[in-house]
């Protein structure tokens, strides 16, 4: 393989034509394929229907402690789905509050608590000249469009191997009181399957904000979620360090059933100290009376416990391993040595992140799109939908069908060629 870079004029030509000959062919099959929706495919739905089973109408509804599921109360949640959601985030069970069928709306939530009321009796947000948050890039659209919505400036962090560039997080954090939050998904990070190492989760637990009511948004959507049982990434847990590190109050840990059970229908959990917990359920106590306990006695009595839920994720492993494997085949075998792209073929979570050349990852979701495949939009990773080097491009396996999938990364990768020829022609 000679890297595109090293070839001629002549011969970056020559391979243009070919490529677009190749290109003309496959638009001609007149695919419709679909490589950007990050959610389990139906196989991996159908692993959680005995969960239908669980509640028939006989079925008692009441709690191991008395409670009737049927009706009002329990403002946290349930006790043993406190329990179930505690093992799966790592802390105690008194640190956790069930919440609804969602972690985003969780953290939507936090975030306009902090805005109209403040934390923990600090100034609300909406009343300060300014209010930012650091986003490691590239990383979850949909937290990038909450601080958005509520007008928070959003600045780049950039993520490295090990997690986002703790120099910069150090730095700004500590002298800037006008930062309020970070966004993290520390396992199986979103897009690029990055786990943050124990230096990084240290560094976290030891920041210095300038900001009394800065908080950590640890959002561990992907905790349990690996695709091997032999390669599995390893996260400290963070409250604990916060703790240790003299900062118990500076992290809200946020969980769901989402990608376990059903997306949508699932529960979702928070997990944080004594005094957070405190703050969040005055608001609590004047939104809502509780939250879904027939869903979360039925979360139990389906999993059982900790051991259930792991179980459960071999299955979807299982399902999800050939489909990432066979993406990462095709990157391999046709861009591998061209040095055209980079990716990182993760351990676990929902997506493979494509890193292209400079200003190429519009073109190449653009060339796919013409050829039959929707991809996440170009710079949707990056806060306000810029990727400030038009780079990368988020690719999601779970969804289609293997055979969907091989069809969609041959043409993937074509556009990426093409796109690629295009701009080193430049
Ligand atoms: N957090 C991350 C990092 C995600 O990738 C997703 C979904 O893709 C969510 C949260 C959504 O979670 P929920 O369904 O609990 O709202």
């Amino acid at each position: 393989m000679t890297a595109y870079k090293d070839l001629s004029k002549e011969e970056l030509l020559e391979l243009k034509s070919g490529l677009e000959a190749q290109f003309e062919e496959v638009k001609a099959k007149g695919l419709k394929l679909d490589m950007s929706r990050g959610k389990p495919s139906a196989d991996q739905l159908n692993l959680s229907m005995g969960m239908m089973d669980t509640l028939t109408s006989g079925v008692d509804l009441t709690c191991e402690d008395g409670v009737d599921c049927r009706n009002y109360g329990g403002l946290d949640g349930i006790d043993e789905a406190k329990q179930l959601l505690a093992d799966m985030m790592e802390v105690p069970k008194d640190n956790v509050i069930i919440f609804g069928n969602s972690s985003l709306n969780v953290m939507y939530d936090t975030v306009a608590r902090a805005m109209t009321h403040g934390i923990m009796g600090s100034t609300p947000w909406c009343k300060l000249d300014k209010v930012k948050f650091l986003c490691p890039v590239p990383g979850y659209d949909r937290h990038f469009a909450i601080t958005e919505h509520f007008g928070i400036e959003m600045i780049n962090v950039p993520m490295t191997s090990t997690g986002p560039d703790m120099d910069m997080v150090e730095k700004l954090v500590s002298s800037d009181p006008a930062i309020k939050g970070i966004w993290c998904v520390p396992k199986y990070s979103n897009p690029q399957g990055i786990t943050y190492s124990d230096e990084t989760v240290f560094r976290f637990a030891n920041l210095k904000p300038a900001a009394e009511d800065f908080r950590i948004f640890w959002d561990n959507a992907y905790c349990v979620h690996h695709l091997y049982e032999d390669k599995q990434d390893y996260l400290i847990e963070i409250l604990m360090e916060c703790k240790k590190a003299g900062n118990p109050d500076m992290v809200y840990k946020f969980s769901s059933t989402s990608k376990i059970s059903f997306p949508g229908s699932g529960i979702a959990a928070m997990a944080a100290s004594d005094a957070n917990l405190e703050d969040i359920r005055s608001t609590m106590r004047v939104q809502t009376i509780g939250h879904d306990k027939v869903n979360q006695l039925r979360h139990v009595r389906f999993f059982g416990d900790i051991h259930g839920i792991v179980e459960h994720m071999k299955k979807h492993a299982d399902i999800l391993r050939p489909k990432f494997e066979t993406v990462l085949e095709v990157l391999e075998r046709e861009l591998g040595g061209l040095e055209i792209g980079s990716w990182i073929a993760p351990r676990g979570g929902y997506f493979i992140s494509f890193d292209a050349l400079d200003g190429c990852a519009k073109a190449i979701v653009a060339k796919a799109k013409e050829a039959g495949v929707v991809m996440t939009g170009a710079g949707a990773t990056f806060p306000y939908g810029k990727d400030p080097h038009d780079s990368n491009i988020r690719i999601a396996p779970s969804y289609p069908t293997p055979e969907e999938l091989a069809v969609a990364a041959e043409v993937f990768v074509l556009s990426v060629k093409l796109a690629s020829v295009d701009k080193i022609l430049e």
